[in-house]
């Protein structure tokens, strides 16, 4: 079956797109849905995601191109707009990497200093 359903019901992040799950919002475009996260992890965490539903970066850059470089430019633009020129942009892929939502998101971290490798 095709991977990219408009909407999946069961998707977290489906629901929030859709409104259905409120979340703090920063800011909505053509493509992408950007929101801050429920536990963040640095004084900025923001997550970026396509207002369509794709599993990972890697099928959101395989069907919708123009979506992912839209999501990098909104997750650099938040960044900046909250004085950061200095930002991680990390798209855990798989759960062994830590993906725990198959709803493609950005995670645009900043605001600390950031420590090389991560966990
Ligand atoms: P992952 O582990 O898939 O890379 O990231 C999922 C992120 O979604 C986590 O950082 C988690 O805190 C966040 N998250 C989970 N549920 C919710 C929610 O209901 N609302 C918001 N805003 N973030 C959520
Ligand atoms: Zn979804």
């Amino acid at each position: 079956m095709a991977e990219t359903p408009a909407e999946n019901a069961d998707c977290l992040f489906c629901r929030i797109v859709a409104g259905e799950i409120p979340a703090d919002v920063v800011l909505r475009s053509e493509r992408v849905l950007a929101f801050r996260d429920i536990d963040p992890k640095a004084p900025t965490h923001v997550l970026v995601v396509p207002l369509e539903h794709h599993s990972d970066v890697g099928a959101l850059a395989a069907a919708d191109p123009a979506a992912l470089a839209e999501l990098v430019e909104v997750g650099r633009r938040i960044a900046a707009d909250e004085g950061h020129d200095h930002f991680r942009l990390v798209f855990n892929t798989g759960a062994e990497a830590g993906q725990s939502v198959f709803h493609v998101h950005g995670h645009v971290l900043a605001g600390r200093p950031m420590t090389w490798p991560p966990g």
